[in-house]
């Protein structure tokens, strides 16, 4: 199997190749297809497994047909180093399409993360604290977001995140699609997928 073989564009599949990206990992294989049909997805998938460019690519593809002026797709993380490792992955595999990327993290002022916000915005990959920091804030609009990914869930609950995931699913709209990767799926992040995703379909690599 290729990524030719997936329902992508040239504009992707030129930054898979520029990546060095030859054949897709299991994760890929299974979730890609699943993504791009829009389903919700549990991924059980450890870091190093190819599991960014698993739900990055399917979502790079989808957003271009979601035009909007307020970002379409919102990922969280639990930090800062993860939040901008992902959105490296995003903006490296994006290069050729206009979308626009933006890490939000906490540990520095709001202020070049609010310029950004308000100069457009299509994909926020953000910590849960500094995400809605800024929302109570009045920075960010969500009511264009499309798609939600809760990445490293297992990490993210044991840093004691839950609340402000729930007051974040609060404030987003109710129809979308959802995506949850963890490491492990212990009873928290059981709990988790059961409030946040919609008739998943479990991935285990
Ligand atoms: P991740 O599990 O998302 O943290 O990815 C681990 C590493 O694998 C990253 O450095 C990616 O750039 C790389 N990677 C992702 N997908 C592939 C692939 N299909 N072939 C080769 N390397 C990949």
């Amino acid at each position: 199997m290729t990524f030719e073989d997936f329902k992508l564009n040239r504009q992707l599949l030129n930054a898979v190749e520029e990546a060095g990206y030859q054949t897709p990992t299991e994760i890929q294989q299974q979730a890609i297809p699943l993504v791009l049909a829009g389903h919700d997805v549990l991924g059980i998938a450890q870091t190093g497994t190819g599991k960014t460019a698993a739900y990055a690519l399917p979502l790079l593809y989808k957003i271009k047909f979601a035009q909007g002026k307020a970002p379409r797709c919102l990922v969280l993380a639990p930090t800062r180093e993860l939040v901008m490792q992902i959105g490296e992955a995003m903006t490296s595999l994006g290069k050729y399409t206009d979308l626009r990327v933006l890490c939000l993290y906490g540990g520095l002022g709001p202020k070049p993360q609010i310029e950004a916000l308000n100069a457009g915005v299509d994909i926020l990959v953000s910590t849960p604290g500094r995400f809605m920091d800024l929302y109570l804030r009045g920075e960010i609009i969500t009511k264009e977001l499309k798609v939600m990914v809760l990445d490293e869930a297992d990490k993210m609950m044991d840093m004691g995140f839950m609340p402000q995931i729930r007051a974040i699913l609060e404030v987003i709209p109710t129809k979308r699609q959802n995506l949850l990767f963890s490491a492990t799926f212990p009873a928290k992040v059981e709990s988790l997928s059961h409030e946040f995703l919609e008739f998943p379909t479990r991935i285990e690599v």
